[in-house]
């Protein structure tokens, strides 16, 4: 069964997955996807924007960086009980995943930290998957959000070591793994991928997804992002990205990585039905929805739940349940020691 399940992908075994005729790769991911999920499942998540904008962050594809004039509504930390209100309406809407994402560099802990721990234990009372993503994380806050029930922390690469820092230069890729490894350490479980339209090259994307697999485990959730280009940011004007080399993307994330869930994340407006179902065949089996149409700030939009409604029943998909423990799809986490983490990460621990 796990004969696939590997850590060791070279830059060049995964070049030729990439490069592989696109009907012989969509069929390779495909039987692989069947392998190790049921086919006929996708997960809707919903993303909750707990802090909008006024990050000190320089990530040039980001409408909520404070360094770019862009159109968006800039607001402080939610109240717990609006959070809550907005997962109760999002589950009642078939959402079982429920993301909340804050604009910081990094948690500090003070009273908001201990409001976004409050956050995590209502609203995985609600019976959903709540995963968070604040930004950098230390090992004692990674507990804490253990502590508080939290099921996944997002925290994506975004691309290449190589590249990075053409797209970010107020952190590094080393603090990006840092907070990983931090989450490792617990039973959180890993939510990490990456974005596709940011002007990197093919080798670029198949360097990000050998950092990814080689992380053992695998990050459980691997979302991938087409950039939504925002006006105002330094990439408003970045090529586009063809949905085939999306759906080349995702197909290889799957063979790489066969138990993850990979996420149809950012970009995915822009689909058309077909697209999104070309996309499922190729081993994505998670979308974002939501009430407003927008997935982050307004400059990321979803589609909204009535048309994710009708998309899924179009294709005869069903929703995935949360905390699903498919054996072959899923695995209980476990927590890595820090010995372990220094030998498997490199220049991390
Ligand atoms: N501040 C936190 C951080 O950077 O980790 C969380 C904020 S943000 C929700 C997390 C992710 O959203 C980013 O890592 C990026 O991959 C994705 N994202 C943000 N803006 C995007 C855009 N314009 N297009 C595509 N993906 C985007
Ligand atoms: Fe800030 Fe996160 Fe946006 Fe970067 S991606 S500017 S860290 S909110």
């Amino acid at each position: 069964m796990h004969d696939d399940l590997r850590y060791d992908w070279t830059h060049d075994q995964i070049r030729e997955i990439y490069e592989t005729p696109f009907m012989d790769l969509i069929h390779r991911a495909a039987t692989i996807h069947r392998r190790y999920h049921d086919p006929s499942e996708v997960q809707v998540c919903k993303l909750i924007s707990i802090k909008t904008g006024a990050c000190p962050e320089d990530c040039k594809y980001c409408s909520q960086s404070a360094r770019y004039k862009t159109e968006i509504d800039v607001t402080p930390l939610m109240p717990v009980d609006e959070v809550v209100e907005t997962a109760r309406r999002a589950k009642e809407n078939g959402v079982t995943r429920v993301c909340l994402g804050a604009a910081w560099r990094q948690v500090k802990d003070n009273h908001q930290f201990d409001r976004v721990l409050d956050m995590v234990r209502q609203v995985t009372d609600l019976g959903v998957e709540v995963c968070c993503t604040l930004g950098m994380l230390t090992e004692d806050q990674a507990q804490r959000l253990e502590q508080a029930g939290l099921h996944a922390y997002n925290h994506n690469v975004d691309t290449s070591n190589e590249y990075y820092d053409k797209i970010i230069t107020t952190r590094t890729y080393q603090d990006r793994l840092r907070t990983l490894a931090n989450v490792r350490k617990t039973r959180v479980t890993i939510c990490s991928g990456g974005i596709i339209g940011l002007g990197e090259t093919e080798d670029d994307r198949i360097s990000m997804l050998k950092t990814l697999s080689s992380f053992n485990p695998h990050p459980e959730s691997v979302p991938i992002n087409v950039l939504a280009k925002v006006p105002g940011t330094p990439l408003a004007d970045a090529p586009d990205v063809s949905v085939f080399d999306t759906v080349r993307m995702i197909a290889t994330t799957r063979i790489v990585m066969p138990r993850s869930v990979v996420r149809l994340s950012a970009g995915r407006a822009k689909m058309s039905p077909s697209d999104q179902a070309l996309c499922f065949l190729a081993g994505a089996n998670s979308i974002f929805s939501s009430e407003a149409k927008i997935m982050l700030t307004k400059a990321v939009p979803s589609q909204s739940y009535d048309e994710d409604k009708a998309l899924l029943q179009q294709l005869d998909l069903k929703i995935r349940k949360p905390f699903k423990t498919d054996p072959a799809s899923c695995h209980e986490p476990v927590p890595l020691s820090s010995e372990t983490v220094s030998s498997k990460w490199p220049g991390v621990g």
